[in-house]
């Protein structure tokens, strides 16, 4: 899909439509990208850093502005769009403040000679991101990558382009060098080109593992280093001790914020005996207890999903869940609007068969299994071909670690719902994808350890 429309879910009406990039603008803008990486490596990104922080001050003055497009393109509930808003502030300060120092040269130990590496840019990297998170997604990959002085590139997904436009023109009103960022609006042939050009250093992509395995394999031919940061199946394991007013207030959360569109949500809860009956009791209270409407008013509790696309995928996906012997626990009640709406569901009695058992949900259904014991929980939390995330409810820490420790994903909360900031590597395995965004970890995704061994009193 490269078709860029905005419509609004809640509505389902188009209000905005953008053209593809023509093949000259493409070109320029690698080309301005690609100057603006070979004038930053004479340059010390102290001065970008300051420029970092001004990014941040511009997204604070434009808040609204950037939260309103986000929620009218993908329906997401308004202060959860402010929400998101004041998180990429966040990033953008936290690397304009640290960034410079985890690019320090490091020293090696060593008998040939002294030894170190330094930390440097390696080029323009193409970002391809997702829409679930309109603006988080673009700022994890450009604030670090600002300061190193890798110079970014972004496709962005076809259903937020007035989202990429905004980003774009705060990044730029802010003071950062033309080249910075740029926003294209490319087809996937279009991409697969730009990822070939040899002046592109890097690929980072978040979305599907469909997305995921078409963009890797690009990277991959063109010998491109890359990261992948797809989607997940995560397990939420909840322990017969679980604190009863933590229980509910992460349950609040998992299958609600962002209409259950968060690659890290709680998608299996995998429930301990005593705890069963309860779980199923508060999930079914806070699904009720939603309100559908305007996801920019207020009072509105239950958005809708991104696109009716989304809600027709999962439709279906609930329906052959059902077939293989999926139940109903509870299910939202009609739905009186026309936009994309899709009626929270509890379902049990999934087993193995199941063809949802594997897949990843994207909407507000949750998946509830009863374990008899702890094995049996971690057992089925990694029997997954994902591997993102996943929480442990339990009053006893210790008791969590340990199971933590056996989990097959690449971050685990414990007593909490999922989690980001930018100190916190973000990312996970299998295929989940690989690399990881924000914190150290993130920052050094795209640079050059470059090895420099100085044998002068060795050889003496
Ligand atoms: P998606 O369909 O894979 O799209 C992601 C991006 O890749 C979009 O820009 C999309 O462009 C592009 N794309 C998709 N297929 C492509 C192809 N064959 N060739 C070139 N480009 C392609 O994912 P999504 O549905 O937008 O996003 C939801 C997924 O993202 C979920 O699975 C979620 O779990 C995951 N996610 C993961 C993380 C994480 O950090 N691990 C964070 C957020 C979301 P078009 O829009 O034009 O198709």
């Amino acid at each position: 899909m490269s078709n860029y429309q905005s419509i609004n879910p809640y509505t389902n009406e188009i209000f905005a439509e953008y053209s593809n990039s023509t093949a000259q603008h493409i070109e320029e803008s690698i080309n301005l990208a690609n100057c603006l990486y070979k004038k930053w490596r004479h340059e010390s990104p102290q001065k970008r850093s300051q420029i970092l922080d001004k990014i941040a001050d511009n997204f604070k003055d434009n808040r609204v502005q950037m939260a309103t497009i986000m929620t009218k393109e993908m329906g997401k509930l308004y202060v959860e769009s402010l929400e998101e808003v004041d998180l990429c502030i966040n990033i953008c300060h936290y690397f304009a403040q640290h960034g410079v120092d985890m690019l320090n040269k490091v020293p090696l130990n060593t008998s040939l000679g002294n030894a170190y590496y330094l930390k440097q840019a390696t080029g323009v990297i193409m970002a391809c991101e997702p829409w679930n998170f309109p603006l988080y997604q673009i700022i994890r990959v450009f604030a670090p990558n600002f300061i190193v002085g890798n110079p970014m590139l972004l496709k962005h997904a076809h259903n937020v382009p007035g989202c990429a436009a905004l980003a774009e023109k705060i990044i730029k009103h802010a003071g950062a060098p033309e080249g910075s960022m740029i926003n294209l609006y490319l087809s996937y042939q279009q991409l697969a080109d730009v990822i070939s050009d040899k002046r592109i250093k890097g690929v980072a992509l978040t979305g599907s593992e469909r997305g995921g395995a078409s963009v890797a394999m690009q990277a991959g031919k063109n010998l491109k280093k890359s990261t992948m940061e797809l989607g997940g199946n995560d397990p939420l394991i909840v322990l017969n001790d679980a604190n009863n007013s933590l229980l509910k207030k992460v349950l609040q959360d998992a299958r609600t914020y962002n209409c259950g569109q968060v690659c890290t949500s709680s998608k299996r809860i995998i429930v301990l005996e005593d705890k069963y009956d309860q779980v199923l009791n508060e999930l079914k209270n806070i699904f009720a207890n939603l309100k559908p409407g305007d996801p920019m008013n207020k009072s509105t509790t239950l958005a809708p999903l991104n696109s009716e696309s989304a809600k027709k995928k999962l439709t279906q996906q609930v329906k052959q869940a059902c077939e293989a012997g999926a139940n109903i626990f509870y299910q939202y009640p009609n739905i009186n609007e026309k936009g994309a709406f899709f009626r929270p569901i509890i379902l049990t009695n999934i087993n193995k068969e199941n063809p949802i058992f594997d897949q990843e949900l994207f909407g507000p259904v949750a998946c509830i299994y009863k374990v008899k014991d702890i094995s049996e929980a971690i057992e089925l939390a990694n029997d997954s071909s994902f591997g993102l995330g996943s929480s442990i409810i339990s009053s006893n820490v210790a008791k969590a670690q340990e199971i933590a420790s056996q989990i097959e994903t690449g971050m685990t909360v414990i007593n909490g719902r999922w989690i980001t900031a930018p100190e916190l590597p973000f990312g996970g395995i299998k295929k989940s994808g690989y690399g990881r965004e924000l914190s150290e970890l993130g920052l050094n995704a795209f640079i050059n350890e470059h090895l420099i061994i100085d044998c002068t009193k060795s050889n003496n």
